[in-house]
């Protein structure tokens, strides 16, 4: 494809970085690990912040800390990536989707209160494609049914939210933890790898432990005081991470940039393709760039038409209770979360990353407008 639908920023200062974590010796529990943690932290405006293998891995240990057991319920969106309600079911309890707003795709939070049940223990909020989710409501929600507040931020870094109180927050920094992954094709890339940020200091000692087999302390190396998991982050990714930390900012206006061309480009068929939508408290970072389909319109046939282009297209995201193992495991069908089926059925993922030119996006614009029946 001369179009792909992601790719990484990767310059001079990640191989520098990378070589010296290499050269050093020292590949694992190192000096790159605990700075990108320690500056990570400074970006998102937490205190502590915990480098692990994978958003995934962040997001099971987040369910642990938050002492979510077998019988819980966990209130989360369909509208996400498998990982999330994954994570629910690693600690054995269960996921009870709530249907998703139809102009941002994230948890309505007016639906959420009719999901809970006297077994609800947290609400796992998901920042879907780079902006937060309504988080005023949501806090206010869990205050009242004293419920904890996990965040999966793995595709909203940076995105911010101006509170009701006049307070500006980023994605990740509302609940007791927020969970950001670095897959390649996210905001910034470690390879693999995750973070969870949280305020608490107890928290940062227990991820640190569950991360590292359940040890205690530097001074009780052999002692496994609980069940603890190798979730650790190696030198050679956090080296990446540092660099990729160090224009984060440059990252991210680069997405907005792009973004703002597509919809540029786009605006003459507003008719008929719905561009994102930004809440009006919300800055949006830009996971991916998707567009909504017209009803009726056969997106196979267009993603086929922009193939033969060179263009690379996804239907991204499906909605995850309709997953044969989900559909097995608890009985979901069809209907069951009507706007997350629908965005799930129209939504498309157009070709978005750093390097992308204003003319490539006029191209890919106007070829999805030609493909459009
Ligand atoms: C990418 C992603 C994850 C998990 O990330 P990995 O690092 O691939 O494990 C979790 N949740 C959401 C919503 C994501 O997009």
């Amino acid at each position: 494809m001369k179009y792909p639908l992601a790719k990484p920023h990767i310059g001079k200062k990640e191989e520098h970085y990378a070589l010296e974590a290499l050269r050093s010796g020292v590949l694992s529990i190192g000096p790159k690990v605990e700075a990108f943690e320690e500056r990570f932290a400074r970006f998102v405006g937490t205190k502590h912040a915990v480098a692990v293998s994978s958003g995934t891995a962040g997001l099971h240990l987040a369910l642990i800390a938050a002492g979510i057991k077998e019988g819980d319920e966990v209130i989360t969106p369909p509208f996400s990536f498998v990982a999330s309600a994954n994570a629910i079911l690693y600690v054995g309890a269960k996921p009870i989707f709530v249907d998703v707003d139809p102009h941002t795709y994230n948890i309505d939070s007016e639906k959420i209160e009719s999901a809970i049940t006297p077994k609800t223990a947290a609400i796992l909020v998901v920042h879907i494609l780079g902006q937060c989710a309504a988080m005023d409501r949501i806090l206010s929600i869990a205050k009242k049914h004293k419920l904890k507040i996990i965040e999966d931020a793995c595709e909203s870094l940076g995105a911010t939210q101006m509170g009701l109180d006049g307070r500006k927050r980023m994605a990740g920094t509302f609940g007791e933890s927020g969970i950001f992954a670095f897959y390649p094709n996210k905001q910034m890339t470690t390879g693999e790898g995750g973070m969870i940020v949280t305020n608490s200091g107890k928290l940062d000692a227990l991820f640190r432990s569950l991360r590292n087999q359940g040890r205690g302390k530097n001074r009780e190396w052999l002692n496994h005081e609980r069940l603890g998991y190798n979730y650790r982050l190696p030198e050679m990714s956090a080296a990446l991470g540092l660099a990729q930390l160090e224009k984060i900012t440059f990252l991210i206006r680069e997405r907005q940039k792009m973004a703002a061309w597509y919809e540029r480009c786009l605006a003459l068929h507003a008719g008929r393709i719905i561009m994102p939508y930004v809440a009006p408290r919300n800055t949006h970072t830009y996971f991916v760039y998707t567009v909504l389909l017209p009803r009726g319109a056969s997106r196979e046939m267009i993603m086929q038409k922009l193939g033969r282009a060179g263009i690379a297209t996804k239907p991204y995201l499906p909605s995850i209770h309709l997953f044969s193992f989900y559909r097995k495991r608890f009985g979901y069908r069809s209907g069951n979360f009507p706007v997350s089926e629908d965005v799930s059925k129209r939504v498309l993922a157009l070709p978005f990353y750093i390097g992308l030119k204003k003319s490539d996006v006029a191209f890919i614009a106007h070829a999805l407008a030609r493909a459009m029946p």
